[in-house]
């Protein structure tokens, strides 16, 4: 379907979870991967040679701190040396519960950082190369909470919305960007519902904690909740859309954002 040999594709977040499932589906369509996060080099190395073997280009190790402009500055510089970030997906995050009354200053500034800040700054630095060559992809991860509030997310929701907010601006920016062939510039976001990585876990295990510590119903009691299918999600089920949204039959596909999330939010 796509066929990405010769891209660069950023993954914030990619040594794990959502964010690495988005890079294998990249890695095996052929692109070039810029892998990303805080990691132990054992994890690292780990993600690394998973990409390698399924297919990616090349592999470069980034380990910017996502609080840190300066340092999303400087990743951004190398992969600009590298070629330029023909994709991009702002994936990495951090959530944390507690009622807005109790959501630490540190807490709120944390969040609001890695989920929304972040993804700002790599897009002021890797949307002008896209439009130059005439094709680009921005894929930001968000949420069912960038379009739904749920209690004691504050600063995850305030982040995701703004994150859907920041996707739409620059969809219409850059709209006009390339053409049919050369692919366009686009951007969306992705918006999953209860997906399984170790994110949800504190959550999980709150939830089963009424049930005895049974996992399995702590699950199915979050899913009774929100999420209609009562499914989670797998994180390679989000690698295969954000690869959809790469191929060039997407090009007028840009400023939607797309719930994975078994009718969460169509209640
Ligand atoms: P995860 O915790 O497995 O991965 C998060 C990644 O972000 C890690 O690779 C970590 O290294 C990186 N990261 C965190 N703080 C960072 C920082 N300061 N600097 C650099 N990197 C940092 O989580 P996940 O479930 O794979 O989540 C990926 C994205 O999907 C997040 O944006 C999350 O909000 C979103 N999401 C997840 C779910 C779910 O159910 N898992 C649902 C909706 C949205």
């Amino acid at each position: 379907m796509s066929d990405l040999s010769g891209k660069i594709a950023l993954v914030t977040g990619s040594v794990q979870g959502i964010g690495l499932a988005i890079a294998k589906s990249f890695a095996d369509a052929g692109a070039s991967i810029a892998l990303h996060g805080l990691a132990d080099e054992t994890q690292i190395a780990a993600a690394k040679s998973e990409l390698e073997q399924t297919g990616a280009g090349e592999v470069r190790f980034f380990d910017a701190d996502l609080r840190d402009v300066a340092a999303i500055d400087a990743m951004m510089d190398e992969i600009e040396a590298w070629g330029g970030a023909d994709i991009v997906v702002n994936n990495a995050g951090i959530q944390k519960t507690a009622s807005l009354a109790d959501v630490e200053p540190a807490l709120w500034d944390a969040i609001l950082s890695v989920n929304l800040s972040a993804a700002f700054h790599v897009m002021r630095r890797a949307m002008p190369g896209m439009a130059d060559k005439g094709f680009g992809r921005v894929i930001n991860i968000a949420s069912v909470h960038g379009l739904v509030a749920s209690i004691d997310k504050a600063p995850y929701v305030s982040a995701k919305f703004g994150l859907v907010g920041l996707s739409k601006v620059a969809a219409l920016e850059y709209a006009n960007k390339g053409s049919k062939k050369s692919g366009g510039v686009t951007v969306n976001c992705i918006c999953p519902g209860w997906t399984e990585t170790v994110l949800i876990e504190p959550q999980v295990a709150a939830r089963a904690e009424l049930f005895g510590g049974d996992r399995d119903a702590g699950v199915a009691d979050l899913l009774k909740e929100k999420q209609p299918s009562q499914r989670t999600s797998d994180p390679s089920e989000i690698g295969a859309l954000a690869l959809w949204l790469c191929s060039p039959i997407a090009h007028n596909v840009t400023g939607t954002s797309i719930p994975v999330d078994g009718g969460w939010t169509s209640q």
